[in-house]
This record gives C-alpha cells, structure tokens and sequence, in this order.
C-alpha cells in the first residue's frame, strides 16, 4: 500500500474564534489606553545587510545522510539538492535518534529537518509512530504535505487531526492505525479525550512552532498531549524564539537535546525595514495605496488587528482595484485556503491577514511585508517580517507609526 493520507475534507462551517487571533492591540505605541509591550519604532528601521542563504555553506549533501533510497528519490524528485542549515545540522543527530531542538523559523527548511528523520525511522522500524503538533491549521496542512511528498512510496499512512473538516473521515482514518498523526493542540486533545486516538505506541513527538503555541494558550493541551505518548520518546521541539515558558517545556519533554540555533536575526538580515509615518486614518489608507502601487511590490501581506479590521481593510483595498483576499480567524478552513491557493498562484497579489491567519504560512516569494498595525511584541514582528526576505531574496517590511 502506497503512503496514503486522506486528506480530511473541509467544512463549510464558521471556525470558532481561534485563541488568540484577534486580542486587543497591546502595544501601547498604538495608543489609547491599550496595555502591552511598547516598542520603540527605531527597531522597525534597519537595512537590509545580506540573504540567508548567501552566508551558509552546507556540510553535508542529501547522500551523506542515512537515509533509505526512496528518500532520496523523493528529495530529488522535490528538487530539494542541498540541505539548509537547519537540515544540515539537524538530520544527522535525528538520525542518531538525539532529540533535537531547533531554533529556527518557517522558511528554513525545518519540516524536511524533521520529517525526514522520523519517515526514515517509521519506514524502518514498524512499531513506531509519529505525532506532530502545530499551533494552526494551515501548519499542520503544509506539514502534511510534505510529509507526504517526502514520503511518497514507503507505505505509511496518516491522519490529519485539524479543527473545522470532517470529524468522520478522521475518525476512519484513525480507525485505520496510522503511523504518522499531524494535527493542532485543541483537535488532537478532544480525540484523545473520546479515546478516539491513543498516544501510548507514539515514541517520536514533534512541536513545531512551540513559542507560538504557547502563545495562543496551548500549554495545557500540549503538557497532556505529550505526557500520553511514549515515554521512551525521540522529541523535536522548533521554536523561532527561545524564552522562559518555551524553555521550561522543552526542559519538560526533553532529554539531553541536541541544539542547533540560527542566528534570530538572520530572518530580518534579508529584510529591508522601516517605518511609514502617518497623522489621520485617511493619511494612512492613502500611504499604504501609494505604497502598494510602487512597481517593486510584487506581493505584499498586510497584517491588521483583527477580524474587522482586516475585512474592512480588504474590502476597501478591493473598491481602489487592488487584487486582494483576507485571512483571519472568522472565515471557514475552505475560505481561508483559497484565498492562501490565490496568493501562492498569483491570482492576487494583496493578501490582508491577522497574526494567527498568517502564521507559518509558507509563500517564498513575498516581497513586502506591511505592518498596518503594530505587532503586539517584537518577537511577533519577527515572526511577520520573517514572511519576507526567503529563498535567498531580500525583502521589505514597513510598519506603519503614527506621528
Ligand atoms: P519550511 O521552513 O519547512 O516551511 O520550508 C520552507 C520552504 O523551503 C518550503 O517551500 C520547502 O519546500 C523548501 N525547502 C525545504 N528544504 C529545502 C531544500 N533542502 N532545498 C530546497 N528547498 C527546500
């Protein structure tokens, strides 16, 4: 039996409020009695010094590593020849069955710095199971996909545990025994609570995007989730920041980890930033139109605080022409998704999304990223700026400050 994901089919009913993806704006540089982290707007000013991908020289090829031929095959079917930083460092001590911490953001390569480690594994060692966690449902999709890619011809099967699709198809898929179990914190819970999935056979745990997850409220759900796997257990934590809480967990579930970090700011190297001052509403709105009709914005995200405001942002974008679509957490699986297909195939080039919409999105070739509000922490901003500046070309972030 060929590796056969089933995918899960998406419903058409209205997600609940995602945790976390429309709070109030923190940031007191936005104003007005709001409460949060204040971030002084000089550190939204920097040039761009080099790409990532410039500065790196891989140790390894893909034929160093221990992997099994079909592996290969399919690496170089994906066109993948040279492993990124993180692959390279990472891969071998996975091999090794080390657990590995990666700090690391997405656009990196850290999936395939993963996934092929633990397919390796599970098509090897036929008691084995994989379970991967991310805090959104478009991770765990993308996840998904290229596991599936990667994986293609070894035989394993998989579930995609995601809120808003078919709970029928993945309640048959997990009658099915799957070897590889991808999903977000809140799904695989509720599974795990019907006893419709048991964690006791899975000894590889992934969390992808641990800060993020905490950041959302999962910490619950993740302890639980992790204490019912197997307690002899290879984990892969990945986290683009590193601090205290994140630290505490991977501490938790962790046991003499391998480390390998990327330089936090080499996501910002690529990206050009600064600042577009404003004064009044309208000042703004006609800022960012003068902005999006400059001939070096390809493709341009525009991150706003919540629902309302990137719906209004979007519709109005819309009646000036602009070729756009929105991302937030009020629209179904199926919205979101087409209007992510329409980005990635140029069939807009202005896509107007809140935080938790856009997270880890994978889109390589964004030119601008625009702040038309202000992150709430700077390490939000990162993680915005970070959708910029990929596959070894420089970007743009601009983030909008009122005089
Ligand atoms: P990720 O950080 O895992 O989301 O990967 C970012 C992008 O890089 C995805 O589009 C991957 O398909 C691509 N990618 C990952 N590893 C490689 C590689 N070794 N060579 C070329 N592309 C890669």
């Amino acid at each position: 039996m060929s590796y056969s994901y089933r995918s899960s089919r998406v419903s058409t009913a209205p997600r609940r409020q995602s945790r976390g993806g429309s709070r109030p704006n923190r940031s007191s540089a936005q104003g007005r009695g709001r409460k949060g982290d204040y971030i002084d707007p000089s550190r939204f000013i920097k040039v761009a010094t080099a790409t990532q991908t410039e500065q790196y020289v891989a140790q390894h090829s893909f034929a160093d590593f221990n992997l099994s031929p079909i592996l290969k095959a399919n690496l170089a079917a994906k066109g993948y020849t040279t492993p990124s930083p993180i692959q390279d460092q990472a891969i071998p001590a996975a091999l090794e069955g080390r657990d590995v911490i990666g700090i690391a953001s997405t656009g990196t390569g850290k999936t395939a710095a993963f996934a092929l480690p633990l397919l390796n594994q599970l098509a090897s060692e036929p008691n084995s199971r994989a379970l991967i966690i991310a805090p959104t449902r478009e991770l765990a999709q993308q996840i998904e996909v290229e596991c599936r890619t990667l994986g293609r011809g070894t035989g394993l099967t998989g579930a995609l545990l995601i809120g808003g699709s078919s709970m029928g198809i993945q309640l048959r898929d997990l009658r099915g025994n799957p070897r590889i179990v991808i999903g977000t914190p809140g799904r695989i819970k509720d599974h795990l609570l019907r006893g419709t999935l048991k964690l006791d056979r899975f000894n590889i745990a992934v969390l992808d995007e641990v800060d993020r997850m905490l950041d959302m409220g999962f910490v619950n759900d993740v302890t639980t989730i992790l204490k019912a796997t197997n307690s002899v257990r290879q984990s892969f934590f990945f986290s683009a920041t590193m601090d205290a809480k994140v630290r505490i967990l991977i501490d938790t579930f962790t046991n003499d980890p391998f480390t390998v970090s990327l330089k936090a700011s080499s996501a910002s190297e690529s990206v050009h930033q600064n600042i577009v001052a404003y004064n009044t509403k309208t000042d703004k709105l006609d800022k960012l139109h003068n902005l999006l009709i400059q001939g070096n914005v390809t493709k341009a995200i525009i991150f706003d605080e919540t629902q309302r405001d990137v719906e209004r942002l979007h519709k109005e974008l819309e009646l000036r022409g602009f070729s756009t679509d929105s991302m937030h957490g009020g629209k179904t699986q199926g919205q979101r998704q087409r209007a992510l297909a329409k980005f990635k195939q140029n069939e807009i080039n202005v896509l107007v999304a809140t935080d938790v919409a856009a997270r880890g999105i994978d889109v390589t070739d964004i030119s601008h990223v625009v702040n038309f509000s202000v992150p709430k922490t700077y390490d939000d901003y990162i993680h915005r700026i970070g959708r910029a500046g990929r596959a070894g070309k420089i970007g743009h972030a601009l983030t909008f400050v009122q005089q």
